[in-house]
């Protein structure tokens, strides 16, 4: 007889939505069940965040020691060039995952929350059916939390499978590909394009649009864009992707030229879209937002008592806004008052130099409202050039009438653990004075970040 289980909440997906959901809500007392089909840590900690940030630790380690050996750097030199061993690189990203995945398994258990392997189908939007490794089993819910998230994007005429790859089996080769095309110059295809071509692959980035980034501006891109330049990264901007023979893959160049570029993998990297079949949607009667699920600034679907979090509902598909989602659902469920109303949500893409921006760029103020830019060149931080890091800036829009910062954007080495200090300033509506107010250490980069305000007001002191 199959089993039937009753909780007050009932959470779908154990990515970093719905884990997080669940551990809220068990620590405030409510009797959770959180159902996952894969592992804990969802696309996040399994295929996404985590192990590609390793990869991309792993190949910059490599890189560098690569470099030294074909010329000495500060006095350092290595008599012979590295050697890879890449199943081992990615057994130790492996490893990490491993951990965290435990990590979460723990923390789920600690919270008294009861994990359930398997793939959930609703029959109504308060019941489901898990087929789970013991048989299947049935959980009626009073609260129904979705966070079944998203998954890549495929072209059809390149469907995955053999050569064609998505990111996920992109982190999962057990060898460095000697010749690796891109389609799709977003911040997962040129993450990983930055680490393979670290790795020694020859990488070819082909993207529809003229711009590589094409969510940020040219200046934020340019450094980004000059190191794939000078480390033989080829970019072919303005180009479509046609389809793949036997190790090529066929494009049709910005000027209208059809040419075969050598490909041994191709991974495709043109966006993803959320997880909204399979699974019973149909029977909820949800309210849907394009292909998303629609939900209103508490994450509450159309239906009463089932809420939606994370990749799931919409843009921006990152996992700190699905955690910060998957938190005030469960606060709200226990009876707080919460509303998911961010100033900002940071976005951080992790290229060589990295890209912060939180807030608005110079271009995405609205008409009518007059702004104060001020930008700092690492150049002149103290502490980039010691770190041999140089290329990049810190930038700060800030509204003209009262001085208050309306997005801060940075680009350089080891730029993304500004991204909380970028976040909390625009979250206390900061102005540009209370930047000035606040000692930054030195040497540290983050002396860029008060220098690019001081510049704002029209008095920085290192340029
Ligand atoms: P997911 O993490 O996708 O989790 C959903 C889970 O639900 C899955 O584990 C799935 O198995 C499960 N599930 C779905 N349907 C069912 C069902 N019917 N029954 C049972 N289980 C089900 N974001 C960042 O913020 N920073 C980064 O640096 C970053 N890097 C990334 C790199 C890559 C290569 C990729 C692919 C993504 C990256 N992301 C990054 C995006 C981030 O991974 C997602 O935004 C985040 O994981 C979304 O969380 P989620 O909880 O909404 O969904």
């Amino acid at each position: 007889m199959t089993e039937t289980i009753k909780t007050k909440v009932l959470v779908i997906g154990g990515g970093p939505g719905g884990y997080v959901a669940a551990i809220r809500a068990g620590q405030l007392g409510l009797e959770t069940v959180l159902v996952e089909a894969g592992r804990l840590g969802g696309t996040c900690l399994i295929r996404g965040c985590i192990p590609s940030k390793a990869l991309i630790h792993a190949a910059s380690h490599f890189a560098t020691m690569v470099e030294t050996a074909r010329e000495s750097r500060f006095g350092i030199q290595l008599e012979t060039p590295p050697t890879l061993d890449f199943a081992q690189t990615i057994g130790w990203k492996d490893g990490i995952v491993d951990r965290l995945s435990g990590g979460v398994a723990g923390l789920l258990k600690r919270a008294k929350v009861r994990v359930i392997e398997g793939w959930a189908q609703f029959s109504d939007a308060k019941n489901c059916t898990v087929t789970t490794p013991s048989g299947p089993l049935t959980i009626s819910a009073e609260h129904v939390i979705l966070a079944t998230g998203a998954q890549p994007v495929e072209l059809p005429f390149l469907p995955f499978g053999g050569a064609v790859i998505s990111s996920t089996e992109a982190l999962a080769l057990q060898e460095v590909p000697k010749h690796l095309a891109i389609v799709g110059a977003g911040y997962i295809g040129l993450e990983l394009g930055t680490a393979f071509a670290k790795l020694g692959a020859k990488v070819t980035i082909v993207e529809a649009k003229d711009q590589i980034l094409p969510l940020y501006d040219d200046k934020l891109v340019a450094p980004v864009q000059r190191w794939l330049e000078q480390h033989d990264v080829a970019l072919h901007l303005g180009a479509k992707a046609l389809g793949h023979d036997e190790g090529c893959l066929n494009i049709e160049t910005r000027e209208g030229e059809t040419i075969a570029l050598p490909a041994d993998k191709i991974l495709v990297t043109v966006g993803r879209a959320p997880n909204t079949f399979g699974w019973g949607l149909e029977q909820m009667n949800l309210r849907m937002s394009g292909p998303f699920v629609a939900v209103d600034e508490r994450c509450a679907t159309s239906t009463r008592n089932v809420w939606a979090i994370g990749d799931l509902v919409g843009e921006p598909m990152l996992a700190h806004k699905a955690s910060a989602q998957g938190e005030m659902v469960a606060e709200i469920i226990a009876g707080q008052r919460r509303r998911f109303a961010p100033v900002a949500i940071p976005a951080v893409c992790f290229t060589e130099p990295e890209i912060v921006s939180v807030g608005l760029s110079p271009g995405d103020v609205p008409a009518g409202v007059e702004i104060m830019i001020g930008q700092f060149p690492l150049q002149a931080n103290g502490r980039a050039l010691s770190m041999d890091a140089g290329d990049g800036f810190v930038r700060v829009v800030a509204q003209k009438s009262d001085h208050r910062i309306l997005g801060i954007q940075a680009v350089g080495a080891h730029i993304s653990e500004f991204s909380g200090e970028f976040a909390t300033l625009l979250e206390m509506g900061a102005v540009l004075e209370d930047v000035r107010g606040i000692i930054h250490a030195h040497p540290t980069q983050s002396e860029a970040i008060f220098e690019a305000s001081l510049k704002a007001l029209g008095h920085a002191i290192h340029i």
